[in-house]
């Protein structure tokens, strides 16, 4: 274990160190007795990766905002930081703690747990988990980006729609066609005059939209290729096929 653990002390472990636990875990670790107890963040990355701008950061290096955007977890006070990926929970007894064993054979008690593990996006949020694997994720969906001259994005949610927008703003040369299967963008949690103004906005973009249709064929991103749709539709020469489909719980070790 990289990080020197009390173990006379029990220990609160958070498995997740995303948005919804880097502020409460602050305040709880403001309200801990720290005399009996360690608090512990557990993450598979070095750092909180500040999702909202993962897709201007890998999209463009302009303003490099990995720099902003990835905040190290050292920097939480009163909170002992463990990378590490948790891949299994052995508990002992319901409710009385057990032990969280990670993906290197490590093995962390702990007496009270939080489970704050998030999701797994597709395309250019998938960030991985190293430093190394993150940063050379960037630099990849960078180059894509500035290379492609005809991007297909499939998933018309709000991950989709702001990629494309964020692909016009910083490559307006190239074309951009979001591919989704509803008759408005988003879906209908969202009210219809919303879908509706949206999709002008994003039309007037200059962004190509094909609804009610699917994306199944992902082509290697590179060869320049016809995609066709699912309804047989062909989008001639695209040269980078991106998903931005919903995402799915990141539960696997739960
Ligand atoms: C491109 C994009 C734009 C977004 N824009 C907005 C927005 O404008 N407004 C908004 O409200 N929301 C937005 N969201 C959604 C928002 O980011 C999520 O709702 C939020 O991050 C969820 O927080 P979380 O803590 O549940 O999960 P996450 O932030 O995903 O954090 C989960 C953490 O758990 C870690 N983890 C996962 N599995 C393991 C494991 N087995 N072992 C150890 N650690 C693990 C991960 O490394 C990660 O640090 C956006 C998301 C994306 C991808």
């Amino acid at each position: 274990m990289s990080k020197k653990i009390d173990e006379q002390k029990k220990n609160v472990v958070i498995v997740g160190g995303g948005a919804a636990t880097t502020s409460a875990i602050q305040s709880l670790a403001n309200k801990l007795d720290h005399a009996q107890y360690n608090l512990i963040l557990l993450d598979a990355r070095p750092y909180y990766v500040h999702n909202i701008a993962t897709l201007r950061m890998t999209v463009s290096d302009a303003g490099q905002l990995e720099d902003r955007a990835l905040m190290p977890y050292d920097r939480l006070q009163n909170v002992t930081f463990v990378q590490g990926k948790l891949v299994k929970i052995e508990e002992t007894t319901p409710g009385k703690g057990g032990v969280l064993v990670l993906e290197n054979d490590e093995r962390l008690d702990y007496t009270a747990l939080v489970l704050a593990t998030g999701s797994q996006w597709n395309g250019p949020p998938n960030l991985g988990h190293s430093d190394e694997k993150v940063r050379a994720n960037i630099e990849i969906w960078r180059e894509r980006f500035s290379q492609a001259k005809n991007v297909v994005i499939a998933g018309g949610g709000a991950a989709g729609i702001e990629l494309a927008g964020e692909i016009r703003e910083a490559h307006p040369n190239t074309k951009v066609t979001i591919v989704h299967s509803e008759t408005h963008l988003l879906n209908d949690v969202y009210p219809e005059k919303l879908r509706k103004n949206l999709e002008q906005k994003v039309l007037a973009q200059g962004i190509t939209l094909i609804d009610q249709d699917c994306i199944d064929v992902f082509p290697d991103p590179l060869f320049v290729t016809d995609v066709v749709t699912r309804k047989g539709k062909t989008i001639k020469d695209a040269d980078l096929v991106v998903r931005t489909l919903s995402p799915r719980n990141s539960t696997s070790a739960c």
